[in-house]
């Protein structure tokens, strides 16, 4: 027998309190330090995160990674792309080429990267066809595991992610044959799964965690099929370390009782995201023989644990199982390490905030509550743990969201605005526009930056930003754009920017998570009632369109990505927090349209990405999320134009979603996709304006005249003249004007070219 798991984390962060591993990664990127140097720093966060979980009763070894848990898979498997391998086998170091994977080389294009379930945390997507070879290439779980055993951890547990998510998430490679499916080579994968265990065994390890968190999401019976398969085969090794399967992000569903079934010797639930599960740990055959490890700590939020709630919940299932243990609800990748750090923050917001470090304690103190029952001390260390600290309540906001009527979230018909709209705006057919952003000049950058810091007055950057407006607008007047934007050069982050002026937002000072590999953000939090006492963009918006008299584009963020790409706040539903932003950001469209701004547009970036994992929650979330969409843009005039952005072309399944946004254009990505989007809208009989790009935005290439013709050409026979739009798939800030320039002019002379034949 395995010692109990006890108290533990599933996964921490492994960026570096401060960032040490980004600093680390881009400088050996950059040549200007060794190999060795990078394997220092690295070793230090490890060790780093030894000291952070010592107070638990078991830890995850491994967490960490270069780049990416799952590409870490890749290398392990040795599923390298052949791409990567010109010669048919690697040319450096395995760490370089793991780099090239992640980052691409100049003959091979990276590894697709894609959000990992509904976090903001992206992987690379494995490329698995009939004829990658799988074999245990290297022994990283195993070194790691036993750098942990040398630096003191005595119940150490290596952590990967499963063998069956792990081709779930995969894609088929390039060249397979038509409707190949990656978990076809599923008993090759689990074999080397397989003698991976024996390794771990022999290094000593007790137990092993398997991530297989794919199974959140709906599943078809072939694939609960696979992970049968795959754990029968596993758990049939006979040296071995216990197994523990980890359900994170969602309900398991089916899988829990297939998984269930099987002789794994534990299973990790996440408590947090899917609470019922509860109910069904007593009913679920197989079960009673395990470890549960009951994960309620909170791994993907900011707010401190209800603890004695939690208690007596997981006191609920304690005797239905073999042993219990306690945990956060998945890695704790997705917050930052540390609120002690945050000296910035308003104490009634900090007393309800625990990051990484703090969840460990919350863990650790709920693991010995658990199995001390009985002891008053600490029974009182557990309600002094808990904060008795909420929310601060904004009266005005709360009756002002509870007055919301359903006539708040529409507009005139579509036909009556189109003609005022018309009538207002004389534009063209296949108007040009641009998404918002323009190139952001490193002058641009320390001007913000300068102001930030206190170096320059408000009198002189406002002046800096006047002189970028009106060089932006300048510019696209000469390119002969329709409308124009301000080029957003005040704003360092479409969400941070709305966040830093709104009540009920802090932003903090280190709260940094991994996005991908080395890139990080640092999203604010969402705390409190939300309101808009002044103005945020109006200014800026009425400077630019008084350069000029054609229609100057007024720019938001919507509702919807402003909460995903925040903490958002957990003691109240999602979509009345999302109502709160929506009425902030209804009073600036009123503020933009008093100050003669006549289109608007409002960004939706992240509609898509709060998709719950399974379909049967979908209709709830999109119910909200459009319904804010609406609040907010409901109270524009008929004669205002409302714009939406929305950043993939990969719309399928939402697709009604996006019709029931109501906005009068919708630019989206799909000059990559050769336009099939276009098709999708029409099916659902989407007849409002669109704008799908004919530019590339995330490609440094200057795509030719030629090309953009034949995108408004494809665009044309999908879409008639008066309803299309043409822009480029996404703002041009994080691109040169040496590309942007010759681009926006060849897309102009094309649209006008089209428009005239
Ligand atoms: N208006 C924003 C910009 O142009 C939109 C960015 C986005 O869609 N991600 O930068
Ligand atoms: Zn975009």
């Amino acid at each position: 027998m395995s010692a109990p798991i006890g108290s533990t984390v599933l996964g921490y962060p492994r960026i570096g309190p401060r960032r040490e591993l980004k600093k680390a990664l881009e400088s050996y990127w950059a040549g200007t330090s060794s190999a060795d140097d990078l394997q220092t720093v690295a070793s230090e966060i490890r060790a780093g995160t030894r000291t952070d979980l010592s107070a638990l009763d078991s830890q995850p070894t491994g967490t960490f990674s270069f780049y990416d848990q799952v590409a870490d898979v890749t290398a392990l498997l040795d599923a390298v792309p052949p791409r990567f391998r010109p010669d048919g086998r690697r040319s450096g170091s395995a760490l370089d080429e793991y780099f090239a994977m992640a980052r691409g080389t100049e003959t091979a294009p990276p590894m697709e990267m894609t959000k990992w379930f509904d976090t903001n945390y992206h992987y690379l997507v494995p490329e698995i066809g009939p004829d990658t070879t799988f074999r245990l290439a290297e022994k990283t779980p195993v070194d790691l595991y036993r750098e942990a055993v040398d630096g003191g951890v005595r119940n150490g547990r290596p952590a990967i992610v499963g063998p069956v998510s792990y081709l779930l998430l995969a894609k088929a490679a390039d060249g397979a044959p038509e409707g190949f499916d990656p978990v076809s080579r599923l008993d090759d994968v689990v074999a080397v799964y397989a003698e991976l265990l024996g390794e771990l065994a022999a290094a000593g390890a007790g137990w092993v965690q398997f991530d297989e968190s794919a199974f959140v999401q709906d599943r078809s019976e072939a694939e609960l099929d696979a992970l049968r398969r795959a754990y029968e085969r596993l758990t049939s090794v006979s040296t071995r370390p216990s197994i523990l399967t980890v359900f994170s992000y969602g309900d398991p569903g089916p899988a829990l009782d297939v998984i269930a079934r099987t002789d794994v010797e534990g299973v990790a639930l996440d408590l947090v995201t899917a609470p019922d599960l509860v109910d069904r740990v007593p009913s679920t055959t197989g079960l009673r023989d395990k470890t549960l490890v009951a994960g309620v700590v909170d791994g993907r939020n900011v707010w401190r644990t209800d603890l004695p709630r939690v208690l007596s919940r997981a006191a609920t299932v304690l005797g239905g199982v073999a042993e219990l243990a306690v945990s956060s609800s998945c890695s704790l990748l997705h917050v930052p390490y540390d609120v002690s750090v945050e000296d910035a923050l308003e104490p009634t917001v900090t007393a309800r905030l625990a990051f990484a470090r703090e969840k460990v304690a919350e863990v650790a103190l709920l693991g010995r509550a658990l199995t001390q029952e009985g002891s008053d001390d600490l029974r009182r260390a557990v309600v002094d743990a808990s904060t008795n600290q909420r929310a601060a309540v904004d009266e005005t906001v709360r009756a002002r969201v509870a007055a919301v009527e359903s006539a708040d979230r529409s507009r005139s018909a579509y036909d009556v605005r189109r003609k005022a709209q018309a009538a207002e705006l004389g534009l063209p057919d296949l108007a040009t526009t641009t998404i918002g952003s323009f190139p952001q000049t490193p002058d641009v950058r320390r001007a913000r930056a300068d102001f930030a810091a206190g170096r320059l007055d408000g009198a002189d950057y406002t002046k800096r930003m006047q002189d970028e407006i009106e060089r932006v607008v300048r510019l696209q007047e000469d390119l002969g754009l329709d409308v124009l934007v301000h080029g957003e050069p005040e704003r360092n982050d479409m969400v941070q920017y709305f966040a830093d002026t709104l009540p009920g937002f802090a932003t903090t000072k280190l709260g940094w998570v991994q996005s991908y590999g080395s890139r990080c953000v640092r999203p604010p939090i969402l705390h409190g009632d939300v309101s808009r006492p002044e103005p945020i963009t109006v200014e800026w918006a009425q400077y630019a369109q008084s350069l000029t008299p054609k229609p100057m584009k007024g720019m938001l963020t919507g509702p919807v990505t402003i909460l995903a790409w925040s903490f958002v706040r957990d003691d109240q539903p999602l979509g009345v927090t999302a109502d709160q932003v929506a009425l902030a950001l209804r009073d600036e469209i009123a503020d933009l349209e008093d100050a003669g701004i006549r289109i608007i547009q409002v960004d939706e970036a992240a509609l898509r990405e709060l998709l719950p994992p399974r379909r049967s929650d979908w209709g709830a979330y999109l119910d909200w999320a459009v319904g804010s969409f609406r609040l907010a843009t409901g109270g524009a005039a008929d004669e205002t134009q409302i714009h939406t952005h929305l950043c993939y072309s990969e719309f399928g399944d939402v697709i009604d979603a996006i019709d029931g946004l109501d906005a009068d254009v919708t630019t989206i990505e799909a000059a990559r996709s050769r336009m099939e989007i276009l098709a999708d809208l029409e099916k659902v009989g989407y007849a409002r304006g669109v704008g799908p790009g004919v530019y590339d935005i995330h490609s440094p290439r200057v795509p030719t005249r030629d090309e953009i013709a034949a995108l408004i050409a494809e665009a044309q026979r999908a879409v008639p003249d008066d309803r299309l739009w043409i822009n480029p798939d996404c703002g041009l800030k994080t691109r040169g004007y040496a590309e942007v320039e010759p681009t926006l002019r060849a897309m102009v002379e094309a649209a006008v070219e089209a428009r005239n034949s």
